[in-house]
């Protein structure tokens, strides 16, 4: 069955791949030759991912997802949260992103962060939302060159490295997106 995933990020779309395996024929926005990008204006994570899943569902009629995620750091009050990607401007620069955190953070004992993710799912025309959570800490420094946005600074919980320094498979077995998406796939299956 064919799955929409409403996305242009294609780091994001090879871990979605991997962890839906083979049982669904995930394709991205790219492959539906569709590059407008979808605004993503809602003040919740649930809210923008549920109007991108519904502007591809309108358009296409295709089984789709769509996913949001938010950094949320405890000493900065749950920023940059649903404003994770803009955080430093409209460039959506990761390395001004990160540079911004880390200026915030300078000074602070407590780096307690959590990545959070929303999935809305559209399909047979009725909406589902999941939730993944991973709690962690903002590093003092960048480190490792993986993944995207701002892996390079986030250390999970019960580990000494950041997301930039795992492959794949080792981030998706416990990050946000891979917990969200693992509640998808015990819905789909
Ligand atoms: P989006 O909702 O996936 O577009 O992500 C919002 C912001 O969070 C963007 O700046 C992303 O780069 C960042 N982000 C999303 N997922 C991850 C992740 O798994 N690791 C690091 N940053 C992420």
């Amino acid at each position: 069955m064919k799955l929409v995933f409403a996305t242009h990020n294609a780091g994001k779309l090879r871990e979605v791949k991997e962890l839906i395996g083979h049982k669904y024929e995930v394709i991205g926005l790219s492959e539906l030759d569709d590059l407008e990008d979808i605004p993503e204006n809602e003040p919740t994570l649930q809210g923008n991912a549920l109007v991108k899943a519904r502007t591809v569902w309108n358009k296409y009629g295709l089984a789709c997802f769509s996913d949001d995620t938010g950094l949320e750091i405890d000493a900065l009050n749950g920023a940059p949260g649903v404003y994770s990607a803009r955080y430093a401007g409209s460039s959506k620069d990761p390395e001004q992103n990160m540079a911004k955190v880390l200026s915030e953070l300078e000074g602070k004992e407590n780096r307690s962060a959590q990545f959070r993710t929303a999935v809305a799912l559209i399909i047979d025309g009725k909406e589902h939302v999941f939730e993944g959570i991973v709690r962690g800490k903002i590093a003092i420094e960048k480190s490792g060159y993986q993944g995207f946005g701002y892996d390079p600074i986030f250390i999970p919980e019960g580990y000494t490295e950041s997301f930039a320094e795992m492959d794949n498979a080792k981030k998706n077995s416990m990050s946000h997106r891979g917990r969200a998406i693992a509640k998808l796939v015990e819905f789909l299956i």
